[in-house]
């Protein structure tokens, strides 16, 4: 049942979405930073997309996660979080015209991320605060 759980999840159009968003910053940046060839991944920008997928496999909001520069809880370990926002810096900008859908969509994910950030803001200093409750009210 658990597993089931994680393979829904994996599949869930919006986790992919967000996956292949993410594949797709990264290549811009290793691209013009590391000269790698379009669409192709030096070692350490695998390793940083690598790290992402995984987090968001395992994403506490699951497949209502909002876009992970406007998350609450930031589950990225220190350096892979200033890697991405280097990337994102660099990448989030160019995405408009080259990828504007998913740009518009990532924006979309931004906007939900502030939202869910009021809400928890209001809901974790409280005494019975449970993050279950939080998910089903986003
Ligand atoms: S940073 Fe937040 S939204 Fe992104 S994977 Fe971690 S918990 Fe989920
Ligand atoms: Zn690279």
């Amino acid at each position: 049942m658990k597993n089931k759980k994680k393979r829904d999840k994996k599949n869930h159009i919006r986790v992919k979405r967000e996956k292949y968003t993410i594949k797709v910053m990264i290549e811009m940046y290793c691209h013009a930073h590391h000269g790698t060839e379009k669409g192709k991944l030096c070692n350490e920008c695998s390793r940083v997309l690598d790290y992402a997928i995984e987090r968001i496999d395992y994403c506490a909001f699951g497949i209502k996660k909002p876009a992970c520069e406007t998350c609450p809880i930031h589950c990225f370990k220190k350096d892979m979080r200033e890697q991405m926002r280097n990337i994102m810096r660099y990448a989030g900008p160019r995405m408009t015209w080259k990828y504007p859908i998913l740009a518009f969509m990532h924006i979309f994910d931004l906007l939900r991320g502030k939202k869910i950030n009021r809400l928890y803001e209001k809901e974790a200093n409280k005494p019975n605060f449970k993050f279950k409750m939080l998910l089903e009210k986003i």
